[in-house]
Order: structure tokens, then C-alpha cells, then sequence
């Protein structure tokens, strides 16, 4: 069943204190802070056995009450896709051979495929999505060990890292394992100082600091962050989106603390309700053109 957390994913310190308790759906959702470097990640959380079985198939149907993708599920992974170019492109980011990891129903595999012209290969645990890409003649395969040997000059994460249960082995890994040394990694991932943040699959929520800092432990430089709400909002910065090196010379990483964590995120969500009052069209993009 559920298991603690005893240290910080990111610092390894056994100091924590309760950040945010809610109810999501049928579970119960704790948080907490670390009291050494600011990072929030829920504990308890799903053990890794159980998480397995959740992504295989209770995932898509928790949040959509469907197997498969969804017309509004298309048109946001369209947007996010749009939006992620766009940032690739003001970076002057290009591609040869492309991974996306948790690539869902394959849209951004498609689209980096016609812009670059690259090679592309996903990966994606969950079974309906997973065979739904590969219907659309896409490599795609349910777990990154089944690549082992190759590697990608472009790996992304879309909304992927806040789901793992060790955000910084993770990416780790993929350097030593899967991205060429001058290889970029693009992620996304929701905002803590703006999103809700807190469901039931989200082992981890990331602020800018704190994102920064996983990236550098992981052993990368971030090489450009930012803030958005593309494609849901056009003023609210809800999500995150960095852009990533791995880090050359001398190993080691020193971990800055982030301060002032809750009050951060109290006036973050203070400012998004309201411009929520002020900008109601644009805080929230209308998705009532896309049927369900
Ligand atoms: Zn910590």
C-alpha cells in the first residue's frame, strides 16, 4: 500500500513539515515541505507496485472517465505541442533523433517529426494511449529500459517529472544512459506558485528554484526557463518549461535552499484568482469548441 517518505527526494534531509492535506477523488493527497532545501513532495504516496498498476490502466479513466484520448485531451497535447516549439525555436534548438518520455497519444512525436525531420521514438506506460500512437504508425514503446543503447540528441518530458517517484535518479539516468553529451532535455511540468498541483499522481511539485535545483543535482545547467499558461491560459503562468544541458568539467552539485515556499504559493494562487476576476477570457482559454 501507501508508503512514507522518510528523506527529501532532492536533499536527502529527514526535516519536513505538513504543507497541504486535501481530498482528491477518493484519496487522500498529504504534502509536505522539506525543511532543509523548500522541495514539496507528497508523502505518504503510492508505493511503487501500486503506481504501476495505476499508470497501466486506472490513470486515463481517474482523470477523464475514458481509455483513450479525448477530443479536449487532442486539442491541449496540440497547444502544448505549439507551445513547446516555439520555445525550442527561440533557443535555436534542432534535432536528429528525438525521444519524448510519457508521449501519450503521440502528438508531439508527430509534430517535432514534420518540424524537424528527425527521427522519433516514444515511450509510454499507459496501454490504451500507448496503442493508440502506435496506430498512427509511431515507434513507442511501454518502458525507456526496452531503448537501452540508444541514444537521442532531444529528450522531453512533458508534464512527466512531477509523476516520478525520484525526479532527480531519473534524469540522472537519462544522461548517463539515453542523451548525447551535447543532447538537450526539454521539460515541463505544472507551476506550484500557480497550479493546483496537488493530485493523487503527482509525487513531486516544482517551483522555478526548485526545478533549477533537481536539474543541477540531476547534472545539468538549465539553460532557459519559462513561465506560461500555454495552451490553457494566456496570463497565468501555470506551468514551467525548462530547457537543459548536461553539465560538462567537475561533478557535484551545491544545492541552494528555497525560502518562503508557503507563502509563495498562497500569493501565487491569490494573484491567479484575481486576474481570474479581472480577465476571465484570458486567464482560462475557452475549450468549449472541442466536443467530448
Ligand atoms: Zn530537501
Amino acid at each position: 500500500m501507501s508508503e512514507e517518505i522518510k528523506k527529501c527526494p532532492v536533499c536527502l534531509s529527514e526535516k519536513n513539515a505538513l504543507f497541504d492535506q486535501r481530498q482528491f477523488r477518493s484519496h487522500q493527497v498529504i504534502n509536505r515541505v522539506c525543511g532543509s532545501c523548500g522541495f514539496v513532495y507528497q508523502s505518504p504516496r503510492m508505493a511503487a507496485d501500486e503506481l504501476d498498476a495505476f499508470y497501466a490502466s486506472e490513470y486515463r479513466q481517474v482523470y477523464q472517465g475514458k481509455a483513450g484520448p479525448t477530443p479536449k485531451d487532442l486539442f491541449m497535447q496540440n497547444g502544448r505541442a505549439d507551445s513547446l516549439l516555439d520555445i525550442l525555436s527561440a533557443q535555436g534548438a534542432a534535432a536528429a533523433r528525438y525521444l519524448d518520455v510519457g508521449c501519450s497519444s503521440g502528438i508531439l512525436l508527430q509534430r517535432f517529426q514534420d518540424h524537424f525531420g528527425c527521427e522519433v521514438v516514444g515511450v509510454e506506460p499507459g496501454d490504451a494511449y500507448r496503442a493508440y500512437a502506435q496506430k498512427q504508425g509511431l515507434t513507442v514503446v511501454p518502458d525507456i529500459a526496452d531503448l537501452k543503447g540508444a541514444r537521442f540528441d532531444l529528450i522531453s518530458m512533458a508534464h512527466v517529472l512531477e509523476h516520478l517517484p525520484d525526479p532527480v535518479s531519473y534524469l540522472a539516468d537519462l544522461k548517463a544512459d539515453y542523451l548525447t553529451p551535447s543532447g538537450l532535455i526539454l521539460i515541463e511540468v505544472p507551476n506550484l506558485y500557480s497550479h493546483d498541483s496537488f493530485e493523487v499522481a503527482h509525487m513531486s511539485s516544482f517551483s522555478a528554484h526548485s526545478l533549477r535545483q533537481v536539474l543541477g543535482k540531476a547534472g545539468y545547467n538549465m539553460i532557459a526557463l519559462k513561465k506560461h499558461g500555454r495552451p490553457r491560459s494566456e496570463i497565468l503562468p501555470l506551468y514551467l518549461t525548462a530547457l537543459a544541458q548536461p553539465k560538462t568539467g567537475a561533478p557535484g552539485y551545491r544545492l541552494r535552499p528555497e525560502r518562503n515556499v508557503a507563502l509563495k504559493r498562497r500569493t501565487g494562487l491569490l494573484w491567479r484568482r484575481i486576474l481570474q476576476k479581472l480577465l476571465p477570457r484570458r486567464a482560462w482559454v475557452s475549450v468549449a469548441q472541442v466536443r467530448e
